[in-house]
């Protein structure tokens, strides 16, 4: 299924923090759109506590990523955007 808001044919120029994480798992993978990819990008170079879950993230072994990404993804990120809202104020 795709998101059709990908039909738009514009290039996000800034991704929030909860979509960042919600695309965490592809960005990893490397299965992003290539502007997507891009957009990320830009958001991890911009946004430490971001680029900290990163790297945290990048830590954990791809199948429990992957275990992570299929069961609990919604409780994840939302417990994620918590932990991010609390020390990122501009996002
Ligand atoms: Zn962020």
């Amino acid at each position: 299924m795709s998101d059709p808001s990908d039909k738009t044919g514009k290039t996000p120029e800034w991704v929030s923090c909860k979509h960042s994480i919600d695309k965490l798992v592809e960005y990893l993978d490397g299965t992003l759109a290539p502007e997507e990819q891009r957009a990320l990008d830009r958001h991890f170079k911009l946004c430490p506590p971001c680029l900290d879950l990163l790297r945290k993230y990048r830590a954990v072994p791809k199948l429990c990523q992957r275990a992570l990404a299929d069961e609990v993804p919604e409780e994840t990120a939302g417990r994620l955007t918590s932990f991010l809202r609390a020390k990122c104020k501009g996002c």
